[in-house]
């Protein structure tokens, strides 16, 4: 068996290149920053940083909407190849490591905000690179199984059980946005609600109607919040509402007949716990208690994520997979990071990146915007990861449900594997060779 070795990866471009490599099939292996592998051809590739400012790299792709386009572009410009070796002109690993970790940075510079989010530009470096292991013999293979074009994940985060300081905050909300009625009916319902002691937010039993009627079990991520509420700091005050017992009898029993059931429940770290590895042992431990099974998989609230210490944190604490990369109050949606694929940025760890949020609706985004990213999801073979919290299927939110549903039909329609978050890993886990080493 011939091989295929990696010259000059560069120790910090570890999180590039396990990204990248993590969509291969093949074993690898990871010496002294040295990768081979197995192919049908003796080849060297070499990476060069020829210092070309990133941000210029990612102006020109994201010019060019085809993808196909931008991958093309990428080996004529960038490419050159002999007999027995391949010189790539851009470092593609760093540029990755990159992409990824500093994508805030890079973001604030560039002007087409929206266009940037919506192309997942390091997933062109990867397919790029893909082209070149094809070109030395080293085979291609769908991820995804039964030969599906691309995976749908669902879930959902638990913020709030019960609709209490909404009354109000929903009602500013909906004054801010011109939508009159809507202010007024949200206002007015908390005495019918309160008399009748009906809560909107208790919308479990329709969630998991809607997703029996596909036949798909979504990840739900229930949060223990323990950050401080100071009276003089409003931005504390959103934690007030967000303590809810686990082990209340009402919810320890529906989080339990969920994980029954087949859904899966994960953890929804607090505020502050993206950074302590004491808060995230702890309430992975108490959540553990209530389904009486291993919990794997998390997502921080708020989309806290300091990398790449949170994922350390993390899969120290025993998490398995984690969601935490995405764009916070779906501001955009698409691609922080610029990945669609799930990859390991840490040992251990799996990264399964957040695409959508229904909150971006908020933003003027709607179903056209969301279907064109299943679009380009399905033209890369990635993940679309979408997070529909649990209290916008109550009535008060109109017609979000319906547009989960719609994603979820369009989905289908295109052939993709829907799952959550631990059928996911486990499959990519068992069928996607991590690299070895490093
Ligand atoms: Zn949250």
């Amino acid at each position: 068996m011939s091989r295929v070795i990696l010259e000059n990866v560069k120790r910090e471009s570890i999180i590039g290149i396990r990204y990248m490599l993590s969509t291969h099939p093949q074993n690898y292996s990871l010496k002294n920053n040295i990768v081979e592998i197995r192919s049908r051809q003796q080849k060297t590739i070499k990476f060069q940083n020829n210092n070309m400012p990133i941000e210029k790299i990612i102006e020109r792709i994201i010019k060019i909407k085809n993808h196909k386009k931008q991958v093309e572009w990428i080996l004529e410009n960038f490419v050159k190849s002999d007999r027995n070796s391949i010189s790539i002109e851009i470092d593609i690993p760093e540029m990755a490591t990159k992409i990824i970790t500093n994508y805030d940075k890079i973001f604030q510079k560039i002007d087409k905000k929206e266009e940037m989010a919506e192309t997942p530009v390091a997933d062109v470096l990867a397919a790029a690179f893909r082209e070149i292991l094809l070109e030395c013999g080293v085979p291609e293979k769908n991820p995804w199984p039964s030969e599906k074009r691309f995976a749908l994940c669902l879930t959902h985060d638990v913020d709030e059980l019960k609709k209490t300081y909404q009354y109000l905050t929903r009602t500013i909300h909906y004054i801010k946005q011109r939508k009159l009625r809507r202010a007024v009916r949200n206002f007015i319902s908390a005495v019918p609600d309160k008399l009748l002691d009906k809560n909107p937010y208790w919308t479990f039993d329709q969630i998991e109607e809607i997703e029996k009627q596909y036949n798909v079990r979504s990840t739900f991520f229930f949060l223990k919040e323990t950050a401080k509420v100071r009276p003089f700091a409003p931005e504390t005050w959103k934690h007030y509402g967000r303590r809810y017992n686990w082990n209340e009898p009402k919810i320890k029993e529906k989080i339990q007949q969920l994980n029954r059931n087949g859904w899966e429940i994960g953890l929804h770290g607090s505020y502050e716990s993206y950074k302590s590895l004491k808060l995230l042992s702890t309430e992975k431990k108490e959540l553990e208690q209530v389904t009486q099974n291993k919990v794997v998989g998390i997502r921080q609230h708020n989309l806290n994520l300091l990398i790449p210490d949170t994922w350390e944190l993390q899969r120290d604490a025993g998490f398995v997979y984690d969601m935490s990369l995405g764009f916070k109050g779906g501001r955009y949606i698409g691609f922080r990071g610029g990945v669609c694929f799930p990859f390991y940025p840490v040992k251990g760890l799996l990264e399964i990146p957040t695409t959508i949020m229904d909150i971006s609706i908020n933003q003027g985004y709607r179903l056209r915007d969301f279907e064109k990213i299943l679009e380009t999801v399905s033209y890369f073979g990635g993940v679309c990861n979408i997070l529909w919290h649990h209290t916008v299927f109550s009535e008060e939110y109109h017609s979000w449900d319906r547009i989960y549903e719609k994603i979820i039909e369009k989905a289908i329609e295109m052939d993709a594997w829907i799952c959550n978050g631990r059928d996911l890993t486990k499959w990519w886990n068992e069928n996607r060779t991590r690299v070895t080493g490093g």
